[in-house]
């Protein structure tokens, strides 16, 4: 399909296929805006049937990265990468040499980190070949750096307490039922956060042994995947696949709030409306799950002016998620549009494309 046709080309400014022959890399770095800085967003491993498929990943991740980055007070752009693996999921460091030749080449326009299927070895790899790369290994107790899950988990904990309070007006998580869809990094950290605070869990995954082992730990309680979205509880908290919420997850829903890390959980525009008219306040995904980007990005800008970030700054904009959302809310009641309309407008307003 030509690139301009796809539904998800959203005047993209870049994107690069790569093919390198002699490593067997086939990868698409779509560059979504550089309007505030260079694009950010991670590098995704994965096996698409389809190489189209691959493109469509690219430019709507990218798209995503450009809001989640403004909205985060960043200066950065949104871009992403997409290394098409093959079914084997083969990845050698041949590759990723020359994935990040291909980085380099953009010269600084693209800043590639972890995503699905990529670790922060993988990383250090591409940092061999291009200094556009961050996530790499902390450098000391205080730095920022690395892994950015932790940072993922803190934001959306943050975020979510502050759902609570303004939903439910409650100055505490203690006794509040959350349940929580995906038991990995994201999910399992927050769980084991909202656990110190008291907060009652139900933990589902499709490893069922791994959300039962956590539940075990916190003294929560573990239902199995297929049920888990239909737990009555006071907030939903999707830690695992994009687009659960269409016309069936919706149905499903026993929640006065959602509020997960899952990257693109509103299946199309009008599921944010459906959600409202549910009764359910949603905490636009791409704003609260910001801490790992946060992470990543100050790591990279503070590498850039030879220093090494430290963590202390990187919490403090973590800390900033919280006020953003209350501003989207309070936005979304007194213009009746929806918390996912009002976030759009406002990623949309900061990246010049009002
Ligand atoms: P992960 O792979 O560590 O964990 C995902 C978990 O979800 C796994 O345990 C998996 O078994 C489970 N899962 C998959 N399908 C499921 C289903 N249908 N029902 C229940 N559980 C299911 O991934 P992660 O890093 O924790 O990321 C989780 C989500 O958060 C993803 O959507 C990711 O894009 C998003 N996200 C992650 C970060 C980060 O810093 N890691 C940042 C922003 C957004």
């Amino acid at each position: 399909m030509l690139m301009w046709n796809n539904p998800a080309f959203d005047d993209h400014e870049k994107v690069t296929l790569i093919h390198d022959v002699r490593s067997g890399l086939a990868a698409v770095i779509a560059l979504h805006s550089t309007h505030l800085g260079p694009g950010a967003g991670g590098t995704r491993f994965w096996h698409y049937p389809d190489r189209d498929d691959a493109v469509t990943d690219a430019l709507r991740l990218s798209q995503g990265m450009s809001y989640k980055n403004a909205m985060a007070d960043l200066p950065m752009g949104g871009g992403k990468a997409v290394i098409i693996a093959d079914a084997q999921a083969t990845k050698t460091p041949e590759m990723l040499a020359a994935f990040g030749k291909a980085v380099e080449a953009l010269g600084g326009q693209y800043v590639t980190a972890e995503d699905v299927g990529m670790s922060e070895q993988d990383m250090v790899r591409i940092a061999a070949h291009t200094t556009h790369v961050t996530g790499l290994p902390v450098q000391g107790e205080h730095s920022a750096g690395g892994d950015p899950s932790p940072f993922t988990a803190m934001g959306i904990y943050l975020g979510l307490a502050a759902a609570v309070q303004h939903r439910l007006g409650r100055e505490d998580l203690a006794g509040v039922h959350v349940v929580i869809q995906g038991t990995g990094s994201v999910g399992g950290r927050l769980a084991r956060l909202l656990a110190r605070d008291g907060a009652r869990l139900t933990l589902g995954d499709v490893d069922a042994k791994r959300a039962q082992a956590l539940a075990a730990e916190l003294g929560a309680e573990a239902v199995s995947a297929d049920r888990i979205m239909s737990v009555p509880c006071d907030v939903f908290s999707p830690n695992a696949l994009g687009a659960i919420l269409d016309d069936h997850g919706i149905e499903q829903l026993r929640t006065q709030i959602v509020a997960g890390g899952a990257n693109n959980q509103l299946a199309r525009p009008e599921h944010g409306r459906i959600l409202e008219e549910n009764g359910v306040l949603y905490t636009p995904d791409y704003v609260l799950n910001a801490g790992g980007i946060i992470s990543v990005a100050i790591e990279y800008l503070a590498r850039q002016d030879g220093r090494i970030a430290e963590r202390e700054e990187v919490v403090g904009r973590i800390e900033q998620i919280p006020n953003r959302l209350r501003e989207i809310w309070s936005e979304s009641e007194s213009t009746g549009r929806t918390p996912s309309a009002v976030a759009d407008a406002m990623a949309r307003a900061r990246l010049g494309r009002a």
